[in-house]
């Protein structure tokens, strides 16, 4: 398919979108790969595609066996569903997706209880909280069944011997791990590592093929065998089953190929977005990966709204701005951010 015609086939929002990467749509070469894809059903194990993308992540993230999902959420809840019974806990970051901003599925359709703990600053969970918050064997507590990290958090890639101490921790007591890695393309892109190394001592990862990657859809569960096809009982009880799913696991495998190391231009953009808005004397969280945080003054919050929506730009303006960098952004889109903050904020300088 030409560009002409891609471009033609996307819906005509506005130019500069820094709300989420998930608004990223498929490029021609992706929409090329989705309509050539040999499909079949995959709920019988026939999708050659689907097949395919599973066995390609599993091998490239060291993993046995790989589950392909609608979505990050159900990958998650599926994963946690396998590991953890009924009345099970799970020790989980205060701020991370799957307790945060997942409707509480561990808890109201997987009966698992979770243990919200605080994160620090970097994204993490202090070893000695985790250490205290695992609870004994008594027949007051639940069991203690699975710790879950997520990596990146907000942005923040964790420090890759922060993830082998904490996992180190769990199994010592007898827990099993998870990684919410919807972004962990980000982070191995910013480590500079190989896939298996960012992801040791996880006994399961959930991995987004919808973000960063530019995919439309689709998410991937990483694990052994048995936990693989535990999960896919649960992905069939979630409404999960997908039948000619082969047309999204193309875009999945197209994104794997070409859209991984390109990553590294987001984290660019987000580095030059940081900076100029720190050059306005605007108090920005340096990004390590493509999210940056901006404190914006209350003061200035409606002028700001106002000022970008009347040059196209969609950005969640709040007093912590979240603005995140993408596939379908270029260095020119940054620069009319930069000059859009700096009519509010350094008027009369040119960026
Ligand atoms: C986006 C995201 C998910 C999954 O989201 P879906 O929209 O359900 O695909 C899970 N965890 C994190 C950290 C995410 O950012």
């Amino acid at each position: 398919m030409n560009a002409a015609r891609a471009d033609a086939l996307r819906a005509p929002v506005p130019r500069i979108d820094l709300r989420s990467d998930t608004i990223t749509r498929p490029t021609a070469g992706m929409r090329d790969a989705m309509a050539s894809a040999e499909v079949g059903d995959d709920v019988y194990g026939d999708d050659p595609t689907v097949n395919r993308l599973q066995t390609q992540i599993a091998e490239r993230f060291g993993f046995e066996n790989a589950l392909f999902f609608p979505t990050g959420t159900q990958s998650n809840l599926a994963a946690l569903m396998s590991h953890c019974g009924r009345g099970d806990e799970y020790l989980v970051g205060q701020e991370a997706h799957t307790y945060k901003y997942e409707q509480g599925g561990a808890a109201v359709l997987g009966s698992i209880q979770p243990q919200p703990l605080e994160n620090e600053p970097d994204g993490t969970i202090a070893l000695e909280r985790i250490a205290r918050a695992i609870k004994p064997q008594d027949v007051h507590f639940p069991t203690t069944r699975l710790l879950a990290l997520e990596n990146t958090m907000g942005g923040r890639v964790l420090p890759l011997e922060y993830m082998r101490e904490a996992t180190a921790l769990a199994h010592k007591h007898g827990l099993v791990t998870h990684l919410d890695g919807a972004r962990i393309f980000n982070a191995i892109i910013s480590m500079r590592i190989e896939e298996r190394r960012a992801v040791a001592g996880f006994d399961s990862v959930s991995v987004c093929l919808s973000k960063g990657l530019g995919a439309p859809a689709g998410s991937v569960l990483l694990g052994s065998t048995t936990l693989i096809n535990a999960a896919r009982r649960w992905r069939k009880a979630l409404g999960g089953g997908m039948r000619q799913s082969g047309v999204l696991a193309a875009a999945g495998l197209y994104a794997l190929e070409h859209h991984v190391t390109r990553l590294a231009q987001d984290h660019a953009h987000a580095q030059l977005l940081g900076a100029g808005l720190a050059a306005m004397g605007l108090k920005v969280e340096l990004p390590q990966t493509n999210i940056l945080y901006v404190s914006i003054p209350e003061a200035n919050i409606e002028a700001l709204r106002a000022c970008l929506a009347s040059r196209g730009i969609l950005a969640s303006i709040a007093e912590r701005t979240r603005l995140v960098t993408h596939l379908d952004l270029q260095r020119v889109d940054i620069e009319s951010a930069l000059a859009a903050f700096s009519a509010v904020f350094a008027p009369g300088v040119q960026p």
